[in-house]
């Protein structure tokens, strides 16, 4: 590959590796299990734990599998650096432990998923204040802010009730206000969207979910996209104030979000991510098109009361999704009408699996309120915009007609 000609998303995914030479001329970067690095040279060893020459310390802060990772993640967003994690709360986590501290004031977005939502709770208790908004206007978004607002936090399309948030005028607003912009990307993938081009500073991708997208290994990202301009950042510590301020954010995050949080991620599981992000374009194909032959399906069955999917004309949020994103996603949620039992149209599906997990090849589904939402309680639901009866659907590569087939029988009874 040569370093001057571009090439599109899934030639640098699969190739990117081999730019760097892979030992022994592996085309996959081998899984590394080695927790320790060994140098010949003990003086080596202490100038690469003052980070005045590049190695290994310690498999917590990350080995070469990982290094090799994170580089394709860091690809796709288009980012200057990006670190793995164990899971993708793992990396949400690190946000909140590195770059927080107690008195500081975050705005989120009220459509959320539910174990991020806890995870603010849980901040909350500690002395961080946040303030919960309907992100798909930044005028509540700008309402909320104060003087001590470090962050705002938002998904791009919500799980799972698919509310899109006003990306470009929120990054547009925080770029002005000098505030960090995280963007959760992981119902759109780098495939569907760059955050970056929205003036994103923090991309998170839950790389267990479509960028693994084979349901096999958990691992979690955070992509510094060099929007963010750190030396704004008041909460850096002078330890990690060394090098260009470019670097500040992650040197902070690597040290007091990995390092001492301790969610690394796990080299055998990095492998089985990085294998299953050479066909991450392929599969988001399929299932975007599978996702919206399903929502155009749903919409048209009387039995359907209501249809969320940013793919359909119907979406408050169609033509912003259309602006931005490459395809509306695999995400779709829907409600049946009263008097349907969404327990007994689960079980009569053949080919849609019930569980929790999202972006699989295969179709998942599952009742919100009972399962993933259930612990929040009736009237935080309600705030969501999450009815009681609603089902949400991760749209797998299935042969489209025998999705199709299986929905219309179950909607039929049959
Ligand atoms: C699943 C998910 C996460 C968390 O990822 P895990 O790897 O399960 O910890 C974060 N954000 C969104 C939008 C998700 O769907």
């Amino acid at each position: 590959m040569s370093e001057t000609k571009t090439y599109g998303f899934t030639t640098t995914i699969l190739h990117g590796d081999r730019q760097k030479g892979i030992e022994h001329g592996s085309l996959h970067k081998p899984i590394h299990t080695s927790v320790a690095f060994g140098y010949a040279d003990a003086r080596q060893l202490a100038a690469v734990f003052q980070s005045k020459e590049p190695g290994f310390r310690y498999g917590r802060q990350g080995n070469p599998t990982i290094s090799a990772l994170e580089e394709k993640v860091n690809q796709m967003e288009q980012g200057v650096g990006t670190l793995c994690f164990a899971t993708g709360m793992g990396a949400i986590g690190a946000v909140v432990q590195s770059l927080l501290r107690a008195g500081d004031h975050v705005v989120s977005s009220s459509f959320l998923f539910g174990n991020t939502n806890s995870l603010w709770q849980t901040a909350m208790s500690q002395g961080i204040g946040v303030s919960f908004v309907d992100a798909t206007d930044v005028a509540n978004v700008e309402a909320a802010l104060t003087d001590n607002t470090r962050i705002v936090f938002v998904e791009t399309i919500a799980n799972p009730r698919t509310q899109v948030a006003d990306l470009k005028r929120i990054g547009e607003l925080c770029q002005q206000r000098g505030i960090l912009y995280v963007v959760d990307n992981t119902m759109t993938t780098p495939y569907l969207f760059q955050p970056k081009n929205v003036g994103a500073g923090l991309v998170v991708n839950a790389l267990t979910k479509s960028i693994g997208g084979h349901g096999n290994a958990l691992g979690g990202s955070l992509t510094d996209t060099g929007a963010y301009d750190w030396a704004r950042y008041p909460n850096i510590y002078e330890n990690y104030k060394k090098n260009a301020a470019k670097n500040w954010g992650l040197a902070q995050i690597r040290a007091k979000g990995l390092r001492d949080f301790g969610a690394s991620l796990a080299p055998d599981a990095a492998h089985h991510i990085a294998v299953g992000a050479e066909t991450l374009a392929l599969r988001m194909q399929r299932t975007t098109a599978n996702a919206l032959a399903l929502a155009e399906l749903l919409e048209k069955d009387e039995r359907v009361a209501a249809v969320h999917y940013p793919g359909l004309p119907s979406h408050p949020q169609y033509a912003i999704s259309k602006e931005l994103f490459r395809a509306p996603g695999s995400l779709l949620s829907f409600e049946l009408k009263d008097g349907l039992d969404c327990f007994d149209f689960l079980n009569r599906l053949k080919l849609a699996i019930p569980a929790s997990n999202l972006g699989d090849n295969r179709t998942l589904i599952i009742p919100v309120a009972h399962t993933i939402f259930y612990e929040m309680g009736a009237q935080r639901r309600a705030s969501m915009g999450i009815a009681e009866s609603l089902i949400r659907v991760s749209v797998g590569i299935e042969d489209t007609d025998d999705l199709l087939d299986d929905f219309c029988c179950a909607l039929e009874g049959c």
